[in-house]
């Protein structure tokens, strides 16, 4: 039977990626609803090739561009704003929704799918990082199913037994092996990091990815980010978890077992794997990857990371610690420290400065309401923003 998908976040790496295991699959898959927040061209071709019932886009003056683009006899209606994310997430056609906004910017989009029941294809971290619990909640009551397309955590959920439901030890897990390429900057001293360029830091060794988590990457706050995704979606303690460094990124992570066995999932560092995975669970389908050659390859190596010089890690694990909207805060400081490294703004090694100073402030609440999120992830923005000078000296 034909699967109606909506794609939040259409035109960025992961929704791109999406459309390509889509295209591969006509009988199979049909979009629903495309959202982009100002890529007004890339979604005019979007809508020319898939055909969707709506496109929206964030500003109302970037879907006034839109449908001037658009021909008359266009049949794909455009809307804009957040209420209209909303719809195209909980609209009744729809069965699959891929979560691929970046940011905070995700959160009420993929938790209205959650509350619709959708298949929730999640790649937004940050959504689950900020509302974890709330989250959660909201996939278990509106009967929702939840893949995860990070590829770690896609690598996870298959070394996972198949009837896992929530219990690491019943299971016979040991630990989960959480792996990470190290980024861009692995082995650079603090005063090398002083110094690494925007450019530099969004130039990741083994993945094409959007700049955001490209940068998160480099300072290892895309694996802190991870941690946190992993304890909430196998819930499990930050202890659980360990973090390996895996320059090559063959293997997207690992489960350790009682009995002494580490199960994996190695594969191209190509997000249609775990896209396509999502999509089709529990059968799988064509991604357009190709095949793994190991002779290539030849050696895989591992290391402990390195939390001295890349706090940023450390300061994920602080966060999920004290609970609550530290979290949401440490998520909310992340994305406006992110934005002023590349803005040129402040340096590298001040991303995890700000992060620190914002989360020392913050009066930490209950995270039990989406107006509680919402409020900490307003207030550390603000906070963020106050402090950025005297970080940047
Ligand atoms: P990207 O920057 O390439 O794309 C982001 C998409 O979100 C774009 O379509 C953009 O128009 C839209 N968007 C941005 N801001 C928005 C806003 N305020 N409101 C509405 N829409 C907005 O990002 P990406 O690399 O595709 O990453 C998307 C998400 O997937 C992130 O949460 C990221 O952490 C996660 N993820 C990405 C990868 C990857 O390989 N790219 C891997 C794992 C997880
Ligand atoms: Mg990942």
């Amino acid at each position: 039977m034909t699967q109606w998908l909506t794609i939040l976040g259409s035109t960025g790496s992961i929704g791109c990626s999406t459309l390509d295991v889509v295209r591969r699959h006509p009988e199979r898959y049909r979009v629903y609803a495309l959202t982009a927040a100002r890529s007004v061209d890339v979604m005019a071709e979007q809508i020319a090739e898939f055909q969707p019932r709506f496109a929206v886009m964030s500003e109302p003056s970037a879907a006034d561009t839109l449908r001037s683009f658009l021909p008359d006899h266009s049949e794909t209606q455009v809307l804009s704003g957040v209420e209209a994310l909303v719809q195209v997430a909980e609209a009744p056609e729809v069965d699959q929704v891929m979560a691929s906004i970046v940011g905070a910017a995700g959160l009420l989009p993929t938790l209205a799918a959650a509350r619709a029941g959708k298949r929730v294809l999640l790649a937004n971290k940050e959504s689950l990082v900020m509302a974890g619990p709330l989250f959660m909640d909201a996939i278990r009551e509106g009967g929702a199913e939840l893949l995860p397309i990070d590829s770690e955590h896609n690598a996870i959920f298959q070394s996972m037994p198949h009837d896992y439901d929530g219990d690491l030890k019943t299971k016979g897990i040991r630990k989960i092996l959480l792996t990470a390429s190290g980024g861009p900057f692995r082995g650079k001293t603090l005063a090398e990091l002083e110094q690494v360029t925007p450019s530099q830091a969004v130039a990741h060794p083994n993945w094409s990815m959007g700049q955001k988590i490209s940068v998160d990457s480099a300072t290892l706050m895309n694996k802190g980010l991870e941690l946190i995704e992993a304890c909430f979606l196998f819930h499990c303690s930050a202890e659980d978890i360990q973090v390996v460094v895996h320059p090559q990124s063959v293997i997207h992570s690992m489960v350790q077992y009682c009995d002494g066995s580490v199960l994996a999932q190695l594969g191209q560092p190509d997000m249609r794997t775990p896209i396509a995975y999502g999509m089709s669970w529990p059968e799988r389908i064509e991604a357009g990857v190709k095949s793994l050659d190991l002779f290539d390859i030849a050696r895989l190596d591992f290391q402990e990371p390195d939390e001295e010089n890349f706090r940023c890690l450390r300061l994920a694990k602080e966060a999920f610690a004290a609970g609550g909207t530290m979290p949401a805060v440490l998520n909310a400081a992340n994305e406006i420290a992110v934005e002023a490294f590349l803005g040129e703004r402040i340096g590298f090694t001040a991303i995890p400065t700000l992060i620190e100073r914002v989360m020392e402030q913050h009066q930490l609440q209950a995270a039990d309401t989406l107006e509680a999120i919402l409020r900490a992830d307003s207030w550390a923005r603000d906070c963020a923003k106050s402090l950025m000078t005297e970080v940047a000296l």
